[in-house]
């Protein structure tokens, strides 16, 4: 590992000042500093945010919740209000890692994780290296995405937690040193496009503040499924988080697994909007949403996969 400085402010604009000019923001460290011990990332300078005033989960005016940054993936699961109106937050949290990462693991640094990839970790590709191309399209990509990639880079998006916010609408708070933004969670990752490289639109220097989890019906009567090649501590091969609006009829779907960001199924949900919630309506929902991935010849079993584990998880969710 290089050498790099190491500041640890209490201050949010003495964070912003210290990471200046290319600091790196240090939550947990349950990814960044792996990827330094392997040589993927190199930054010159930490700036630890764990003694900003950034940690909690607080009531927002419109009946949703703020949770702050860096509060821990632990808190953030086990938090009762979290649980009680957001519980595919909770569940998809608790799919995540092992018990040990999510007690350091922090939400801003679970946004911005970067992918498992194994060619990502090891060698030089678009993702690290914009022009080096992507190994793993002729290589192993059997845990690959579905959706949404290009020739540039089919890696998918390791967060779980990523995916149950996407499903509820939330939006990210940042603070620049030219004041504050938010950037809705559905914008938050670009795609993937020709630059791999870039995976956030946030500004340069942002730090993650907070998000917002706006007042939702859809998300009390929710549910996060995970299917991975073992029990625990293992990335998503597919997940799905869901919530049902009885009252209304309407369906949040979001997948995790299949695609360089959390994906939203908008597809599914507006199928289901004209649709009555029965089986074979849910099982049509997905197949619309379905009908635009492109497997590659390792990874066919995702479309089917994903297919019943929205059926499977709207299913669940009916009374
Ligand atoms: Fe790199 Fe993306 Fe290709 Fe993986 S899929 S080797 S991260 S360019």
């Amino acid at each position: 590992m290089k050498e790099f400085a190491y500041e640890r402010p209490t201050d949010v604009r003495d964070a912003l000042i210290a990471a200046d000019g290319g600091g790196r923001y240090l939550g947990g460290g349950t990814n960044l500093v792996d990827l330094m011990k392997e040589g993927v990332e190199a930054p010159t300078r930490l700036v630890d945010v764990r003694r900003l005033p950034l940690a909690g989960v607080s009531e927002a005016p419109d009946g949703g919740l703020v949770i702050g940054a860096t509060t821990t993936n632990s808190d953030l699961a086990a938090h009762p209000e979290v649980r009680r109106r957001y519980p595919a937050l909770s569940q998809a949290v608790l799919a995540g890692a092992s018990g040990q990462l999510r007690n350091m693991a922090t939400v801003g640094g679970n946004l911005l994780q970067r992918t498992r990839c194994a060619y990502f970790a090891t060698q030089v590709c678009n993702k690290r290296v914009p022009g080096t191309g992507c190994p793993a399209i002729a290589g192993e990509h059997h845990n690959h995405a579905i959706l949404g990639w290009t020739r540039s880079c089919v890696a998918t998006h390791p967060s779980d937690m990523a995916v149950a916010m996407l499903a509820f609408d939330a939006v990210v708070r940042y603070e620049t040193l030219d004041g504050p933004g938010e950037i809705p969670l559905a914008d938050f990752y670009p795609p993937v496009g020709d630059t791999p490289h870039r995976e956030t639109a946030l500004p340069p220097g942002a730090l993650i503040t907070a998000v917002a989890l706006p007042g939702s019906a859809v998300s009390p009567r929710s549910r996060y499924r995970k299917v991975r090649e073992r029990a625990s501590y293992a990335f998503a091969t597919v997940s799905v988080a869901a919530g049902l609006d009885l009252d209304a009829g309407s369906v949040r779907i979001a997948l995790g697994g299949v695609a360089s960001r959390p994906w939203r199924a908008r597809t599914a949900e507006a199928f289901l909007l004209e649709a009555p919630l029965t089986p074979e309506a849910f099982r049509a929902a997905a197949d619309a949403e379905l009908a635009a991935a492109e497997p590659l010849p390792g990874n066919g079993y995702k479309v089917r996969l994903a297919g019943n584990l929205i059926e499977t998880v709207l299913k669940e969710l009916q009374p």
